[in-house]
């Protein structure tokens, strides 16, 4: 486990003014609020290119040339944030029609996009061999064989890697870990199906094998997990160059990479978790008698969840004496289904008043749904909140932007960038009109 110094605050972009304001990347949230409204996602630009660069540089020294980043744009998808990308040299995963245009309007350049997805439709092949996606990662049979046919129809050879189940448990939530064999994910190693479709990979005349890729689980903290996952995937590829003659020319280990959401949880320094990745894989390599391939690595909660805050105002605050205390934010699972789905830990701080007292009131902090599993965290250290008070829920950059839906009807809220003191809009408030704009 690789843990770095513990922030005073949850992360060091966070802030209190003399006042006791909170502040994020530097600036003051109440002034924000009023400019943008609320609920409001904010993001801190310097902390992505930094996360960015922390990964790229590291990636280098470990590996030179022959090391990748891909930014995995599940975590947060919009045209401003394709564009950074693309300013800082990362390569991105996309899983839909809808990433890849939204990269496309950002000029992103394709060829450096690996698509994912279990269940890829026809018209999705054709559409990212027309935009010109470089890598598609390959999840099963019956997907090599449309890519097949679909590359045979334009007469191009599409590069591909296939993705693997190595049967590596990474001791995460259920609903994010997917390396173990019955995962819905991949081709199992250990059921034969990797072999095999490697086999029929190789026999197609439209397609480029590439090399593997496999992913294990997300909010990974634990460096082993990625070490037992280099030694499964190097031992195969050795086993299939030694058995087959065909040498992966790349590996794509995936992201997952541990991210703090509350003073509980540790820091990981990725720098050197990527360092002690690579030298065992340039070890393990050498062992088994065979090159190191190109490494990648698709991160995406660890680039851009610190990056992220919601800023909500309060609404109801209900005390049921003898119960607890609900305190109504102006958002929730419509912005956030995080803590519905996977019980996910958040902190969450009043934006006024200083630090919160240890012996503050636990509240419930729940949303505007009309559905009772609408809860943002429960027991919540608070102070005695009020109508128009400002919260903060903090490290949101990953999986809520992309996560947010209408349920209720809801407008989604609107997403602001945060620069060198200053702001502005990448994704405008949506409004009653743009829901109803789909109607005919
Ligand atoms: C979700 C996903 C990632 C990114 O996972 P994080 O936990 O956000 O780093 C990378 N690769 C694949 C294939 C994924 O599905």
């Amino acid at each position: 486990m690789i843990i770095t110094q513990s922030s005073p605050m949850l992360c060091d972009n966070l802030s209190r003014t003399a006042e006791g304001e909170l502040t994020f990347a530097g600036q003051p949230l109440c002034a924000l609020a009023a400019q943008y409204g609320t609920p409001l996602y904010l993001y801190d630009e310097a902390r992505i290119r930094e996360r960015c660069r922390t990964y790229l540089g590291a990636v280098r020294d470990t590996f030179g040339a022959r090391g990748r980043v891909l930014y995995a744009s599940k975590a947060a998808s919009f045209r401003r944030l394709y564009e950074i990308m693309k300013e800082e040299g990362m390569g991105i995963d996309v899983v839909s029609c809808g990433e890849i245009y939204t990269a496309a309007r950002a000029d992103f350049a394709l060829e450096n996009a690996y698509f994912h997805s279990n269940n890829k439709t026809d018209a999705d092949i054709a559409y990212a061999m027309e935009h010109g996606v470089g890598y598609f990662v390959v999840d099963n049979e019956e997907e090599l064989y449309a890519i097949e046919r679909i590359a045979g129809e334009r007469d191009l050879r599409q590069k591909i890697l296939l993705r693997l189940t190595p049967g590596i448990d990474p001791h995460t939530y259920a609903a994010v870990a997917t390396g173990k064999v019955d995962s819905k994910f991949g081709s199992a190693i250990e059921t034969g199906q990797a072999e095999a479709i490697t086999d029929i990979a190789l026999s197609l005349p439209h397609v480029d094998l590439r090399g593997y890729h496999c992913h294990v689980g997300s909010q990974v903290f634990d460096t082993d997990v990625y070490l037992r996952t280099s030694e499964v995937m190097l031992t195969f590829i050795a086993h299939i160059a030694s058995t087959r003659g065909y040498l992966a020319d790349e590996l794509d280990i995936g992201g997952g990479w541990g991210v703090r959401y509350t003073e509980e949880q540790p820091t990981i320094d990725i720098a050197r978790g990527i360092a002690e990745v690579g030298a065992h894989m340039k070890a393990l390599a050498a062992s088994l008698g065979i090159p190191l391939p190109i490494i990648a690595f698709e991160p995406g909660r660890s680039i851009v969840a610190d990056a992220g805050l919601t800023l909500y105002t309060v609404g109801t605050v209900k005390r049921i004496p003898g119960y607890k205390t609900y305190v109504s934010v102006d958002g929730g699972m419509t912005d956030n289904p995080r803590f519905a789905l996977y019980g996910s830990p958040y902190t969450i701080l009043p934006v006024l008043g200083g630090e919160v007292p240890s012996d503050a009131e636990r509240c419930s902090v729940v949303g505007r749904c009309c559905e009772s599993g609408d809860i943002l965290q429960e027991n919540v250290p608070l102070p005695p909140m009020h109508r128009g008070d400002l919260l903060a829920c903090l490290t949101t950059g990953a999986y809520h932007y992309s996560m947010a839906s209408n349920y209720n009807r809801i407008p989604r809220p609107p997403v602001v960038m945060l620069k060198d003191g200053t702001s502005y809009l990448a994704v405008r408030r949506e409004t009653p009109e743009d829901l109803t704009a789909l109607e005919v």
